[in-house]
């Protein structure tokens, strides 16, 4: 696959003055302190965090007991891991959910507005398996959590699952050949595997903003949303808004989906913005089994290998899903060596053009969207496709042209200035308010055994957090590591990526039970040699592309440590997606005895 081809290359003083542009609007947003100028929603903000869903937990005894399969995590990761270790006929098999429920991300984030923004049909994840066949294109985010529920309760999942519940230590017992597992409501239960799913964006922050304990009026994370305060549901009707003058800070993908109903629902909407999103069409519509070949066996697997290969730069007949994100494939990955491999003779030149043209039809549709010309041009995006996470919204543009919705720009101020008792501070000028909503993200790297927060210890003592520290990433694939046997991680770590990430944790899942059904059939532990863990690393190393004068020209964000670029170390498979599952399939069927290490 070539980049696509834009109309009008721009001419170099076009492209000098875009560089330029790009280059001020970077300055004026990067802060010296980058992600040390978030709070983490722990200590005294812990109550951010709090679960509104789950209700009073009920007490429950600890539990002693021995299980096959102990799984941290209960969103798609931890579910999909449950399900395929089920279907090669492991029996006791139970997740851990600091929830109420199982569903991760979409057990959490219930905000006004909530879609997944791929596709339906191919980020719900055993569809085939489970003949569900979502209705609209985008699906609302209730709708993909009760499908979470339905793979749990269809895989016997909530027999023994414990939800409600952290995982503190994992220790290996080398004369058991299990897992100690102890958690916050003190359980300690032994597991002979322990497969971990626990995410990368899960713990919600807030901005660092001085006075923010002095506010009076409530506050609360859209991860956390309070329908007791506002009312309604996630399609709207928020009644409880209709007196109150509302502030909304943070843009991002969850802000484009959630503003809209806000400015629907609230008296005044406030929306303090620091980098504005690019908005791409969204096209929403409802499609019928047939639109999407759903009356054959194996549509659902066929649709989502489509949607993986476009997206990755490999050759595909055609474009099933035919969306933003595929028309845009070639932006959005173009890091992927698979994007420069058709002999491109220029192809950075031929990056930028179609770089530029993207990203003027984005910040055209603000324009022509909406009617303030101030407020417009406070509405566009001045810098590269995917420095940020990408948006579609027919929503978003349009809510700038109610009477009832301002713009407040921060970028001058690199965000919010202050909040005193009634509002917020931006240019010397308080808005007051009622209510601010956070919309402000999550920690990266805080959750899980990568993060400190879940210690885990293997053979002799080893320390899973001070090995990676003292020598980075060391796995078999991503998934095994020396000195851990029979641990499992799921995640990106030396592993593959993708948008739609529910399909990477799916491959993840079923690689995952094939180690664990080749461990069970030879009574052997799951360890690789330190030798197969180098090699690995060298092939992660090889032909790794290099992240860093991408991100280093980018509006900071997550995506690029707050503007300080982007490690660049060999921590992902170079080669895209497609090739890591062709390597992983031919590797389980003709060397999975390299990961398989006598007991004893
Ligand atoms: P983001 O981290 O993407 O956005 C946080 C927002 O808060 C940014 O606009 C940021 O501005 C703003 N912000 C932070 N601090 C301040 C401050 N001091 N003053 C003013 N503004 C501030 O979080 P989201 O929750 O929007 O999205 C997180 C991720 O969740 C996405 O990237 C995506 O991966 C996923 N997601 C996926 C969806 C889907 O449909 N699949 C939907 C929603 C989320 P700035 O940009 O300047 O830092």
């Amino acid at each position: 696959m070539t980049l696509p081809k834009c109309a009008t290359p721009p001419t170099p003083q076009e492209t000098a003055e875009l560089r330029e542009r790009y280059r001020a609007e970077r300055e004026r947003r990067v802060r010296p302190e980058g992600a040390a100028q978030y709070r983490s929603t722990t200590a005294d903000f812990g109550y951010f965090a709090a679960d509104p869903y789950a209700g009073e937990v009920p007490a429950r005894e600890p539990l002693c007991d021995e299980v096959d399969v102990a799984i941290v995590g209960g969103g798609f990761g931890g579910i999909l891991a449950g399900a395929r270790m089920r279907q090669q006929g492991l029996e006791k098999v139970r997740v851990i959910e600091q929830g109420g429920d199982f569903g991760g991300t979409w057990y959490w984030n219930r905000y006004p507005g909530i879609h997944c923004d791929i596709e339906s049909h191919v980020y719900l994840p055993m569809l085939d398996e489970t003949g569900y066949v979502p209705e609209w294109k985008y699906a609302p985010g209730d709708e993909i959590r009760r499908h979470a529920v339905r793979i749990a309760e269809r895989f016997d999942l909530y027999e023994d699952a414990l939800f409600s519940t952290a995982v503190t230590a994992l220790t290996w017992d080398g004369d058991a050949h299990q897992w100690l597992v102890t958690t916050d409501r003190g359980d300690e239960f032994r597991a002979t595997y322990v497969v971990t799913a626990t995410g990368t964006l899960s713990e919600p922050k807030l901005p660092g903003i001085p006075g923010i304990e002095d506010f009076k009026g409530h506050t609360f994370h859209t991860s956390r949303w309070d329908y007791g305060y506002t009312g309604g549901g996630p399609d709207g009707g928020m009644t409880g808004l209709a007196d109150k003058r509302v502030g909304v800070v943070g843009t991002g993908a969850t802000g484009v989906q959630a503003i809209p109903k806000l400015a629907e629902d609230a008296r005044q909407l406030y929306v303090f913005q620091r980098t504005p999103s690019a908005v791409d069409v969204r096209g929403q519509r409802r499609m019928t089994p047939q639109d999407i070949g759903a009356d054959r066996p194996g549509w659902a697997g066929e649709r989502r290998e489509n949607f993986l290969r476009i997206v990755s730069g490999e050759d595909a007949d055609r474009d099933l899903v035919a969306d933003r994100w595929t028309e845009s494939a070639a932006l959005l990955e173009k890091l992927l060596p698979s994007f420069r491999r058709d002999g491109e003779p220029d192809f950075e030149a031929a990056y930028e053009a179609a770089d530029h043209a993207t990203m003027n039809q984005i910040r055209d549709r603000v324009a022509a969207e909406v009617t303030d010309p101030a407020t417009a041009e406070a509405l566009k995006p001045w810098y590269r496709y995917a420095c940020k996470r990408p948006t579609f919204s027919d929503l978003y543009l349009p809510a700038f042209n109610r009477e009832n919705v301002t713009l407040v720009d921060t970028a001058d101020t690199h965000g919010i200035e202050r909040m005193t008792e009634r509002g917020v501070v931006v240019g010397g000028v308080e808005y007051e308010i009622d209510c601010l909503i956070f919309a402000t993200g999550f920690s990266v790297g805080v959750s899980g055994v990568t993060s400190g927060k879940l210690p885990v210890t293997g053979r002799n003592g080893l320390q899973l957090l001070s090995s990676l520290a003292e020598f980075g990433p060391r796995t078999l694939h991503g998934f095994t590591s020396t000195g851990f046997p029979n641990l499992i991680q799921l995640g990106p770590m030396q592993n593959a990526s993708s948008v739609n990430f529910s399909h990477i944790l799916d491959e993840q899942a079923a690689h995952a039970a094939a180690l664990v059904a080749a461990a069970e059939r030879d009574d052997a532990l799951l360890e690789p040699t330190p030798e197969a863990v180098d090699a690995w690393r060298a092939t992660c190393a090889e032909d790794a592309p290099d992240h860093e004068w991408f991100h280093a020209e980018c509006t900071p964000g997550y995506y690029n440590r707050e503007g300080r670029g982007r490690p660049n170390g060999p921590h992902a498979y170079p080669h895209g997606a497609v090739a890591f599952h062709e390597l992983l399939r031919r590797w389980r069927e003709e060397r999975v005895g390299e990961v398989l290490r006598k007991k004893g």
